[in-house]
């Protein structure tokens, strides 16, 4: 009928299951909220969030839970049993196990404590504390054999019995019974509960129900009690079967021991209160309770007895040692999973609040961070916008100042070169060199003028005009920098230099090539000849035209007339030379030449005609000889400034425009290697915008995922320290966890359609 009780013991098995789950969900979860932090830290300087502190915090959150999920797959529930030698504790024990598992009969064949807890393999083996050698023990008196005869077990020391789960099914629940040496055979008690029995979640006092208790082992709880706050005590006063020999006293016997062992529970130790003491007492037969269990595994009828007659009084005290096992039951498996997952779940819930702080501080330094490169990224764009505005109304700007700049080059260029051009006859008068009239002499001294004259107007006008000129490009160039400056990011305006001093001015009035075509006319001209006075009226080149009579429009064309009429009158009135006399001398000749001779003769006579004559000879004569190189070469001086002055006179605004173009390039240039600069900046500023929405990007993913780990966080560690981490499990999880917990359970405080209910009753302690 036991047999298919379930056993309260199992809801320590459920909960070991389900806190195990739930450390390894928590582990997981801080393994990934540390690999976060972890990316956190180790972002860029703008975009670091974490600190390494916080880092090396969470890898400790996931040793800790590690670590504890370690000891929780090693945590039992402990049952110790202690009393004199031979009280039956063996006995007891077997009866629990339902077999022979331990030797009894014999006294304590040693003076070790005998550990028996279930494996998973199907043979019973013992290990010896300091050694894992596994030693088979197939049988009870293999066993025995083994424990006495081995030399190296000392007093006290630790014997784990390993025996077959599926031999034993309370040993299936994760319980561990540990037997000792008589209490009455040590005066060590102090060490075997330091080493023994802080970790033993109930202990059970074997009696002699025919005697009372011993003062070793009343010390013995007493000292128990000192260590571990309100011990949980059951105490058996086993061989009730042989007070049946003396019925008539057996009430009063039970009674003095249940009011002796009352007082000492709840008024000595203090362990529980009067009221419950009575139902930590039972007074069993433990040799019975094995007999009758052995007998009913090999399908025996039950009776108690090794012989098969039924004892007086059986079946009570049958049925009280299966109380004392569901209370015992009960009391180790709610005291057990207190005790051994209390602390643990304490400290799980302080690892969730340490990690929920650390991803608090995240989610506010990332958030801080965020709005720090908002502000930025904001500064920037204005700036980029600033920039991008001010370098459109600084181009027109420029462009117009390099225009009205370029139109005062050319008008001052044209100025000097007109004046030059106008000093030209003194220019070239001032020229000297070797005047010879023949031809390669005379080719050399041209060129030589040529070169003379270049020069000087070319250092005329570089003195007139490049100074001011070039302070006029400097000053632009310097406003241009200036107000380019300010729109240049700090790198780019390091870079910036000043304006560059190798511009000069160059003046190419390409004289040589205007006077390429210039001839010179040295022949004698006697200025009285008929040639010298038709070209000094009419022009060298009407009279050309005029004497050689070739031209046909000299008789047509009335325009030609009149240019012949204007000629002659300016030649008129530019009589200054040097036969300016002479010429009013002839002007009476040609007079004559145009009076009829007859007249002449008449009013004048002959002799005047022949001074006349005379006087035109001498003059011819006196021309002749004075026309000397010198003349020569004022000659050609005067016809080169003539021929010069004319040819650059039509290149003015050439030249003038050569020189503005200069002024315009190198102006444009500077002003585009500023703009170039400027693009840079503009570039830089983009790349940080960019850069900017990066980490925006990435802090809003920082600021996201902390917050989800604190709420994760904050949902494991939900609730009161003990029992919130059980109450915050999705029952999904917690039954994926557990599945078959509390199946059946029809007792005790768990029930089969809520597990994770039960644990959280078992949790609000
Ligand atoms: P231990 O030294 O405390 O472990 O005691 P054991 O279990 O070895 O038992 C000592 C002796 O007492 C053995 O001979 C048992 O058969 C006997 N014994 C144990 N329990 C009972 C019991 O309930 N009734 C009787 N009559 N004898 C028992």
């Amino acid at each position: 009928m036991d047999a298919v009780d379930p056993s309260p013991l199992r809801h320590f098995v459920v909960a070991k299951r389900s806190i195990t789950s739930i450390f390894d969900q928590l582990l997981d979860f801080v393994k990934d909220g540390s690999s976060f932090v972890d990316e956190a830290w180790r972002g860029d300087d703008l975009g670091q969030v974490a600190v390494e502190e916080q880092s090396l915090e969470m890898q400790s959150c996931a040793t800790k839970l590690s670590t504890i999920r370690e000891v929780l797959l090693r945590r039992h529930m402990k049952v110790a049993f202690f009393g004199r030698t031979s009280n039956g504790k063996s006995t007891v024990i077997n009866a629990m196990l339902r077999d022979r598992v331990l030797p009894s009969g014999i006294g304590h064949t040693t003076n070790c404590f005998l550990r028996v807890e279930g494996t998973d393999g199907d043979e019973a083996y013992l290990t010896t504390e300091g050694t894992n050698e596994r030693r088979s023990v197939g049988t009870v008196n293999q066993l025995a054999h083994a424990l006495h005869m081995d030399p190296t077990l000392d007093s006290g020391s630790l014997v784990k019995v390993f025996w077959p789960k599926s031999r034993c099914a309370l040993l299936r629940d994760d319980l561990v019974l540990m037997d000792s040496p008589g209490t009455d055979v040590t005066l060590e008690l102090d060490s075997w509960i330091d080493k023994f029995c802080l970790d033993a979640d109930v202990f059970v006092l074997v009696g002699n129900a025919e005697s009372t208790l011993m003062n070793t082992e009343k010390l013995f709880f007493h000292k128990v009690s000192e260590r571990i706050s309100k011990p949980n005590i059951f105490i058996l006063h086993n061989r009730w079967d042989a007070s049946v020999s003396e019925p008539e006293y057996i009430e009063e016997v039970r009674k003095q021991h249940l009011d002796r062992c009352v007082s000492f529970l709840a008024e000595e130790l203090k362990v529980v209160g009067l009221d419950e003491a009575p139902g930590r007492i039972f007074f069993v037969s433990a040799r019975e309770v094995l007999s009758s269990r052995m007998q009913r595994a090999q399908g025996m009828p039950e009776t108690g007895e090794p012989g098969g007659a039924l004892a007086e009084g059986f079946h009570e005290r049958l049925r009280e040692f299966q109380m004392f096992e569901r209370t015992f039951e009960e009391f180790i498996s709610q005291s057990a999973v207190k005790t051994k997952f209390e602390q643990h779940t304490v400290r799980a819930w302080q690892i969730t609040k340490a990690i929920k702080a650390v991803m608090d501080a995240i989610n506010i330094a990332s958030a801080d961070r965020k709005i720090c490169c908002l502000e930025e990224r904001e500064d920037q764009r204005d700036r980029l916008d600033f920039v991008r505005g001010q370098i459109n109304r600084l181009t027109d700007s420029v462009r117009e100042r390099i225009k009205s700049l370029t139109d005062d080059v050319a008008a001052k260029v044209a100025t000097a070169l007109s004046d030059q051009i106008r000093s030209l006859p003194v220019l070239v008068d001032e020229f000297r060199a070797d005047f010879n009239p023949t031809q390669e002499t005379l080719e050399l001294y041209k060129t030589k003028l040529l070169q003379h004259v270049d020069e000087r107007m070319v250092g005329s006008l570089a003195h007139r005009c490049s100074v001011s000129v070039l302070r006029d490009i400097r000053d632009a160039q310097r406003h241009m920098i200036d107000s380019v400056r300010p729109l240049l990011s700090l790198s780019v305006q390091e870079q910036l230099s000043a304006p560059s001093s190798s511009f000069e001015l160059t003046y190419d009035l390409g004289l040589a090539t205007l006077c390429a075509d210039f001839r010179e006319n040295i022949e004698f001209q006697f200025s009285l000849g008929w040639t010298a006075l038709v070209s000094r009226f009419i022009g060298a080149a009407n009279a050309k035209r005029a004497l050689s009579g070739s031209d046909p429009r000299l008789q047509e064309s009335s325009s030609f007339k009149d240019e012949m009429v204007v000629s002659i009158a300016t030649g008129l009135v530019s009589v200054t030379s040097r036969a300016s006399m002479t010429v009013l001398v002839i002007g009476g000749v040609v007079c004559l030449r145009s009076v009829c001779v007859s007249q002449v003769c008449r009013s004048v006579g002959w002799r005047l005609i022949a001074l006349s004559l005379s006087l035109y000879g001498l003059l011819y004569l006196y021309e002749k000889l004075t026309w000397t190189n010198a003349s020569r070469e004022r000659a050609l001086k005067q016809q080169f400034v003539e021929h010069a002055a004319q040819r650059l006179r039509a290149v003015v605004p050439v030249s003038s425009s050569a020189c503005s173009q200069q002024v315009y390039k190198e102006l444009s240039a500077t002003f585009s290697r500023l703009t170039q600069r400027v693009d840079l900046s503009e570039a830089e500023l983009e790349g940080n915008i960019r850069q900017l929405s990066f980490r925006i990007q990435r802090l809003e993913n920082i600021q996201r995922r902390s917050k989800a780990f604190r709420s994760e966080a904050q949902s494991h560690g939900a609730g009161d320290a003990a029992g919130g981490l059980f109450c915050s499990v999705p029952a999904g999880k917690l039954k994926s966890a557990a599945p078959r917990a509390g199946s059946g359970s029809g007792s005790g405080s768990g029930s089969a359609a809520a597990p994770h209910e039960s644990l959280y009753v078992e949790f609000s302690f």
